[in-house]
């Protein structure tokens, strides 16, 4: 049996509802849409409903390029503005979500529910006559003379047809975090079989960082602290670095400062020659330096006054200055007056300047998002239509487009998703 649709959008998560969605309000009420949305998974939404620790962080209250990486700044930018935050609290508001600033700048439902986010999209996708048919996995996709013809992965189970015409197509599959959900990179085969390349480099972004197994480190598991992380490039320059929480953990470092870094150290570290490496440097006291904690450290000496552990007390907790003093090998309890020169200095460098043997991280199983996928120089950004294959349209985390911790991911699936969605529905097939 085939199915027959004006626009077919293959993948049905943020980016994909909201394409279709915005395709099937261009075509106006009333009419049959000609909007159907495949997605390959049973329960529709899982990334909606697992984001922001359930809570579900829809977007930020000041998005730029400036948080995003992959393809050129401008590209981004010329996207992001098409469809920008306060319409996405339009959007939600319209659909009977009010969204909330936190201090952080993250914009929540009030409801603190992914589900209200998710029932919010399929409730304006019905609203607005889209077709939503799942499980159903497609396998490929092929041009025709007359559009596309997509074919149904074969053995999974679904309703009615196993094949679609479409005149119109909107890649929206994902990339490859979380493959359990269903973003499992097949997207990045079928953009590939209609002529775009996908950048030479795929890696996790928003992921955990491993250290070896038994470094003092993971002693810290559980800790949490306000560090700056910083990359540095193996000649000593400054790359890049990000202030915010991080947390120590069995196996090496978390949180949103660490889930920020984590793409550009990988991208970093690729791209460098073996033996020079960037390295990844944490300060424990952000805006301190060697020198300013050496001279506190030395000023506090002369004065006699108490140990290391007091001078530290209130900045650090109590389990990191004993991890950090055992690793410089001094006591927290050694009296500052009595510190020799190097100890002193040792200590400065373990306090602000602590190199972090990093030996990976872990991987599309815990990352947030995907860094590559199809270049935005492939696609014209004003509705994000193939340059290189006409009649097909990419949005979302398939695109080599990826987004800090905050709500940035789901700010470019809204926006590329709604442009896209426009976009497929006003160009002439
Ligand atoms: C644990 C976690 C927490 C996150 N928290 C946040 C957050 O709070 N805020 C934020 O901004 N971002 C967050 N993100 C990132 C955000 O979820 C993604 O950037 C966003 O979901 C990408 O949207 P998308 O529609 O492009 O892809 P996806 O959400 O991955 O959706 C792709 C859809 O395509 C379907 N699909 C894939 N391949 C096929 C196929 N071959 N056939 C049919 N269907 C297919 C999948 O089943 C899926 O439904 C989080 C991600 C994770 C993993």
């Amino acid at each position: 049996m085939t199915h027959h649709a004006d626009i077919a959008i293959v993948g049905a998560g943020a980016a994909g509802l909201f394409a279709s969605i915005w395709a099937a309000r261009a075509r106006g009420p009333g009419s049959h849409s000609g909007v159907l949305a495949l997605d390959g998974a049973a329960k529709l939404g899982a990334k909606i409903l697992v984001a922001g620790g359930g809570r579900c962080n829809v977007t930020h209250h000041a998005v730029d390029e400036s948080a995003y990486a992959g393809s050129s700044r401008n590209a981004i930018r010329n996207v992001l503005r098409r469809f920008d935050v306060s319409r996405t609290i339009e959007f939600f508001r319209e659909q009977g979500v009010e969204l909330k600033r936190e201090e952080t700048g993250k914009l929540f439902p009030v409801t603190d529910d992914g589900q209200s986010v998710l029932d919010a999209l399929l409730r304006a996708a019905r609203a607005s006559e889209v077709r939503i048919v799942h499980p159903w996995r497609v396998a490929s996709v092929e041009r025709t003379d007359r559009g596309f013809a997509i074919h149904r992965e074969t053995g999974s189970p679904a309703p009615a047809a196993d094949r679609v015409f479409a005149k119109r197509v909107i890649l929206a599959t994902g990339g490859r975090s979380l493959p359990k959900t269903g973003s499992d990179g097949l997207g990045f085969e079928i953009a590939r079989s209609l002529g775009h390349s996908i950048t030479p480099r795929v890696f996790p972004a928003l992921v955990p960082l491993t250290v070896p197994k038994d470094h003092w480190l993971t002693s810290l598991s559980g800790v949490t602290h306000t560090a700056t992380l910083e990359l540095r490039a193996h000649g000593g320059k400054r790359l890049v670095s990000f202030t915010n929480s991080t947390l120590l953990t069995h196996f090496g470092l978390s949180g949103p400062g660490v889930l920020d870094m984590s793409r550009y150290y990988t991208d970093f570290k690729l791209n460098a020659q073996t033996e020079q490496s960037p390295v990844l440097v944490l300060n424990w006291l952000p805006g301190e330096t060697v020198e300013t904690i050496d001279a506190e450290l030395a000023a506090a000496g002369r004065s006699r006054a108490g140990t290391v552990a007091r001078l530290l007390e209130g900045r650090l907790a109590e389990r990191i200055v004993q991890a950090i003093c055992t690793h410089a090998g001094i006591s927290p309890n050694a009296s500052l007056g009595e510190l020799a020169r190097e100890k002193r200095r040792l200590l400065a460098l373990a306090l602000t300047e602590l190199p972090l043997p990093i030996t990976g991280d872990r991987g599309y199983l815990f990352a947030e998002a995907t860094a590559g996928g199809v270049p935005l120089a492939e696609l014209k950004l004003d509705t994000m239509e193939s340059r290189i294959c006409p009649g097909l349209f990419v949005c979302g985390e398939l695109c080599d487009v990826d987004g800090r911790v905050g709500g940035f991911n789901f700010q470019w699936a809204w926006a590329s998703g709604f442009v896209a969605g426009s976009g497929a529905a006003t160009t002439s097939a």
